[in-house]
């Protein structure tokens, strides 16, 4: 089994995909409270983060709130844990 933790690459990497990704971070990082988008990967329920692969089955993040703006990724959550930490 392979597990692979990537940030907004729901599907193989298009240069398309790679530009919503980074729009999707820009987003989250201006509007930190946008609701959608993970404020931490910029992930979107279109575009979630792929937290493990085996084979042709995928897991893919969730989301950690009902606002919508935390994704289940494990960097994620260690990230705005520390944040909430620093605060
Ligand atoms: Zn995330
Ligand atoms: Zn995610």
């Amino acid at each position: 089994m392979i597990s692979v933790i990537m940030c907004g690459t729901s599907e193989l990497t298009t240069p398309l995909q790679d530009r919503f990704t980074r729009v999707c971070l820009e987003l989250s990082r201006k509007y930190p409270d946008l609701d959608g988008v993970c404020k931490e990967c910029g992930c979107t329920h279109l575009n979630a983060c792929v937290l493990a692969e085996n084979g042709d089955e995928r897991t893919f993040c969730s989301w950690e709130n009902n606002r919508q703006t935390l994704c289940t990724n494990p960097s994620c959550l260690a990230a705005a844990a520390k944040k909430a930490r620093a605060a």
